[in-house]
């Protein structure tokens, strides 16, 4: 059995417990990097609040947090290993690039003139997986994939088609962003046909998709669903509602599939660059978008569904360990 890479070196699945499968603790949006006069790294501010975090997540039960921040939007494993150290907190970092609209391609395009790009992002998956990140010995413990709405574009399909010869040959996990719930089953199909083990890959944020035979459109490809954006509601996220994705993962658990589903926040602990100005808009727009939202909300919620309390530690103790191992 291959170890899972943490941020502070290899787990088992067993030491995995309770693991929130979608976080950022430090995340950037594209061009943050230029405006590092005004919106620079404030190391103590930053690790204050991520200590809050793992605090928070840690008042009920969580033992593991997969950090989904793609190399370009701020990924930082050193800072990463600092919390994981200062906290004991298992902490799993990704390696790969966000989605066309929001990442950073124009390095990628400009190498395309001259290099075979997909065998280049396969070794730099590789090697952020088996050697190292950065010059340190700490590896990327999943892939990270995005796409767009309603299209996997040419340059995201390179990514996916480079990770699922990665998985093959490493067996990594690979989570994925769809954008507002959109290109699921595709994005199965994708990886899938190019090898990938259906059993390895959670296909991301379909907590934005309320209908039941969307769902299991994608669940009948053998992969797990994530609902990893619980406390992000309202118009500046396009998304449903808490009690909407509560009610599609009881109607899932009732049609059987209660061992697919993960849970997450996509929280942003840390926004780099200046900080976000909180308006009355981005204050109810983030009222509830934080890393407390599963424990004092899903979870009760859940259980007012009359989902047993077995049920409900599957979604986060018994599945992921169950995609890791
Ligand atoms: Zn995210």
């Amino acid at each position: 059995m291959n170890p899972i890479n943490s941020v502070t070196g290899p787990l088992s699945a067993g030491q995995l417990g309770r693991t929130l499968m979608h976080e950022h603790f430090l995340f950037g949006y594209c061009g943050y990097q230029g405006d590092v006069t005004l919106g620079g790294f404030r190391e103590e501010e930053y690790t204050q609040a991520c200590l809050k975090a793992v605090e928070d997540a840690r008042a009920y039960g969580i033992q593991t947090i997969v950090d989904a921040t793609t190399n370009e939007c701020g990924r930082n494993v050193r800072f990463l290993k600092k919390i994981a150290d200062m906290t004991g907190m298992n902490i799993i970092c990704s390696t790969g690039f966000y989605f066309e609209a929001e990442s950073s391609y124009a390095y990628w395009n400009f190498r395309k003139g001259f290099a075979d790009i997909q065998e280049e992002i396969y070794e730099m998956m590789m090697t952020e997986i088996t050697k190292g990140i950065d010059g340190t010995d700490i590896k990327a413990g999943v892939i990270k994939l995005a796409s767009s709405y309603n299209e996997i574009t040419p340059m995201e399909e390179i990514f996916f088609k480079a990770a699922a010869r990665v998985q093959k040959e490493t067996g990594v996990v690979i989570i994925t962003h769809t954008q507002q719930g959109t290109m699921g089953p595709q994005q199965a199909d994708l990886l899938i046909s190019n090898g990938a083990n259906p059993k390895k890959i959670a296909i991301g944020h379909m907590c934005g998709n309320t209908s039941v035979y969307y769902q299991t459109e994608v669940l009948k490809r053998g992969v797990y669903v994530n609902f990893d954006r619980f406390g992000l509601e309202g118009d500046l996220f396009h998304t449903p509602t808490d009690n909407e994705r509560m009610d599609v993962i009881k109607a899932l658990i009732d049609k059987g599939y209660g061992s697919r589903i993960l849970l997450g926040h996509d929280s942003v602990n840390v926004n780099l660059g200046r900080p976000i100005i909180m308006n009355d808009f981005m204050k109810e727009a983030l009222k509830d978008a934080n890393i407390r939202t599963i424990g004092a909300k899903v979870l009760p919620g859940l259980a007012a569904r009359g989902l047993s309390d077995p049920q409900i530690n599957s979604l986060l103790e018994d599945n992921p360990m169950a995609l890791f191992a």
